[in-house]
């Protein structure tokens, strides 16, 4: 398999990150490839399905140019400062430039221990796997800034965790991995050469126009807004919003317990590790302004002035709910088909999402029915909808913009759960069919995808998930 790496990660002081190659495993198995972003990469789709494929993505065979090395970082979860953690199961085999000019990681997720696995065996099972490959290429589809996924095999290994389950290995494909906790590992030691070095590589890498660090801190924040933005339109909860799971890129990254809310509630959690629900929906702006804050802060050593600096830095991060709120405003109105979006139509959002609240109306229903003209069903106080609804059609000024904003089907949690039971079992005709389903979100449903769009009965309703770990 030919992979055009050009690796400049490796290049980059070496406390940054130690050399480490995949660990094999006994049986690689394809589960799937993904032939649009290998041809995007520069990597031809034909090369996808061959025996030698499964051998790549496994870790078992290093393909030439590859610089396999597992990276730093540290990070605040929930809330608390670990100094210490890294790809703890996970290795960067180098990056490519793709046919768009971006360059992207290339990287194995769940192939063997790092020196930052700590007490973890470096290995994913596969329902992780397969949810962060449903989820990260749905968020694609639906125009989300994500990681992606090129391929998942499974390694014909036993995984222990409270059961016994079969191991896999995810490709995951990224503007890169580096995340706010980079820069606090770097910054919390005074390595200012570290420091110096991955700012000026973020900032050639993802924001070529920032002249310095004030100037990243103000592009990221830009950036994570946004991104934070795009995930509450579509009910999204990322579910460890920890700052080592903030990519600096502004892309979504590290899937873990993740879940896409059913019936509306502001305050829901999945996550079975989020006990105080810190990551809850609607708290996600909040610590989206409190990553950035810790941001901020490792950047500050690089500044002449650190008075001058923190004050610059502390109005630069109270600026993210007002850049978020402006975000939030355009994704919701285009949702409403309403195409210049004024502070005014913050009201008729919030006061939709209050009903949907009130009734738990089905999140992507709703806004999907809404399109369709046909949302009061999805309602069990109608007359307060009609009344909303008048006000709404008042307003609408391009119902257009609708069908591009609210997707039919969305990798829903029981779906997710269900296809990983099926592929517990050796079967993933239930994985693709639900892949293939995700990945074109807008198209009309039909009588192959309609049952998809359902939402989940009670009965069936999956209130909590794991990180897999
Ligand atoms: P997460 O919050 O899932 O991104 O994980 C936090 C940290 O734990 C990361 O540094 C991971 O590399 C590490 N980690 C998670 N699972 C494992 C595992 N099975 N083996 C080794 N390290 C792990
Ligand atoms: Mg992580």
């Amino acid at each position: 398999m030919h992979i055009p790496f050009d690796n400049s990660y490796a290049r980059l002081p070496v406390q940054m990150y130690t050399a480490q190659m995949p660990t094999p495993v006994k049986d690689p198995a394809l589960i799937v490839t993904n032939p649009d972003l290998a041809t995007l990469l520069g990597i031809d789709p034909a090369d996808l399905t061959t025996p030698e494929a499964a051998q790549v993505f496994a870790g078992n065979q290093t393909p030439a140019g590859a610089s396999p090395l597992a990276q730093v970082y540290a990070g605040h979860q929930f809330g608390n400062w670990n100094p210490q953690l890294g790809d703890g199961r996970a290795v960067l085999l180098g990056e490519v430039v793709g046919t768009d000019g971006i360059r992207r990681d290339i990287q194995l997720k769940g192939s063997g221990p790092t020196p930052y696995s700590r007490s973890g065996d470096g290995r994913a099972w596969l329902g992780p796997v397969l949810r962060e490959y449903l989820v990260s290429e749905a968020m694609h589809a639906m125009g989300v800034p994500t990681t992606r996924a090129l391929a998942a095999v499974a390694t014909g290994e036993d995984v222990y965790r409270e059961e016994i389950l079969p191991g896999a290995v995810i490709t995951r494909v990224a503007q890169s991995h580096i995340r706010v906790g980079t820069f606090q590992y770097f910054a919390a030691r005074g390595d200012m050469t570290a420091l110096h070095a991955l700012t000026d590589h973020v900032i050639a890498r993802h924001y070529p126009d920032a002249n310095g660090p004030a100037k990243l801190l103000d592009a990221v924040i830009a950036r994570y807004a946004a991104l934070i933005a795009k995930w509450m339109g579509l009910g999204f909860i990322h579910g460890v919003m920890n700052t080592d799971n903030v990519s600096v890129a502004g892309e979504t990254i590290d899937y873990g317990p993740c879940a896409f809310i059913d019936g509306f509630n502001p305050n829901a959690v999945f996550s079975a590790i989020d006990q105080f629900g810190r990551y809850a929906y609607a708290n996600q702006p909040g610590i989206g302004a409190w990553n950035m804050a810790q941001l901020a802060t490792s950047l500050i050593p690089l500044m002449p002035d650190r008075d001058t600096a923190i004050e610059d830095f502390t109005a630069a991060v109270h600026r993210f709910p007002e850049i978020f709120a402006q975000a939030w405003r355009g994704v919701f109105a285009a949702k409403l088909g309403i195409s210049q979006p004024t502070e005014a139509d913050e009201a008729l959002i919030t006061e939709l999402l209050d009903l949907m609240a009130k009734d738990g109306a089905d999140f992507t229903n709703t806004f999907a029915a809404l399109s369709r003209d046909d949302a009061r069903d999805q309602f069990i106080d109608r007359d307060s909808f009609d009344a909303w609804a008048r006000r709404w059609r008042a307003r609408q000024d391009d119902p257009s913009l609708m069908a591009r904003a609210n997707p039919q089907i969305i990798p829903r949690n029981h779906q997710v759960e269900a296809v990983i039971q099926a592929g517990r079992s050796g079967d993933f005709a239930p994985f693709h069919a639900l892949l293939g389903a995700v990945t074109t979100p807008l198209a009309p449903l039909t009588d192959g995808t309609e049952h998809f769009a359902r939402a989940p009965t009670l009965d069936e309703q999956v209130t909590r998930t794991f990180c897999g770990t």
